[in-house]
Order: structure tokens, then sequence, then C-alpha cells
């Protein structure tokens, strides 16, 4: 995004929320070259930020993908329809948000476990075996005491990458 006041192309983005019901997205920028400091409204099209995939390859968001995945972890499981679309809607608004052009796969897995987590718990664990691939039990048994952590209060499981 240029600079309105020196057109230098580097500017940054330091506040990012929705606006019109979640069409648009306002940002404030400060331009890195001369310090001033912008509003812009885009759409919420245009600002939808790619997924970095574990191999590093950069794809499109693809909201039916992530359709599919939630309703493959909700199977004959009794959850309405539109409780699941509310929680797509959730998602997909804060990728929106994050302000950023790339977005890692494994945090949008982590808003959708968290969002499963609030609907199902077997479609939560069903996912989570999926998504963390379990490679041994142990990571099946971190999951499901999480669950039980989960009804204390949550204990810090925030998900942070590792750089
Ligand atoms: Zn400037």
């Amino acid at each position: 995004m240029r600079c309105p006041f020196c057109q230098a192309q580097d500017t940054r983005v330091i506040d990012s929320r929705l606006a019109s019901e979640g069409d648009q997205v306002r940002r404030r920028r400060e331009c890195s070259a001369c310090g001033e400091r912008f509003t812009t409204y885009e759409s919420a099209e245009l600002v939808m930020p790619r997924v970095v995939k574990r191999d590093g390859s950069r794809v499109p968001f693809s909201e039916g993908k992530l359709r599919t995945g939630i309703a493959r972890a909700l199977e004959k499981r009794p959850v309405a329809t539109e409780a699941i679309e509310a929680a797509i809607s959730r998602i997909r608004k804060r990728i929106q948000a994050t302000g950023e052009r790339e977005v890692p796969a494994s945090r949008i897995g982590d808003w959708v476990m968290e969002e499963l987590r609030e609907l199902d718990q077997v479609a939560y664990v069903r996912f989570a075996s999926v998504y963390r691939s379990f490679e041994d039990v142990s990571a099946f048994r971190e999951v499901i005491e999480g669950l039980e952590q989960g009804r204390a209060g949550p204990e810090g499981r925030d998900g942070d990458d590792h750089g």
C-alpha cells in the first residue's frame, strides 16, 4: 500500500478491524518512510490472506476446504447447521482481521479446533486427530487432557508458533 503523503511503498498495518458488518476491513497504516498515518477501507475479498501450508507452499484461502474439514469432523454429530455456519463465519473473520498477507495453516487449524471444542467434543477430538496427525498415544492423551482442563478454565493453550 503506497503512502499518500510521500508515495513510499513501505507502509505497515498498525491496526486492523472489520467495518460495515464485516464486508470491509478498516486499517490504520503507518508509513515507514515519513511516519505519517492514514486509514484505508479495503474490501474483505481483497484482503483475504494466503494460506501458508506446512510444506511452505502458499495457496489461496478456500472457504470450501474449511467447510469440508469441519463437516467431516462433525459428521453424524448433533450440531445445528446454523451453529456450524456461525463458526465458519467467525473463523473467516478472524482470518481477515489478522491484517496479514499470509496466515499459517496451523493458525487456522487452531481456530477450527477452538470452534469445534465449543460445538462438539467428539468432533473436536476427530479433527485434532487428523490435524495433529497423532503420531503416538501421548499426543492423543494431550488433547484429551486439554479437554478436561478446559472445564476448569483455559490453561494457556494459545498455540503460539515457534518462529
Ligand atoms: Zn510516507
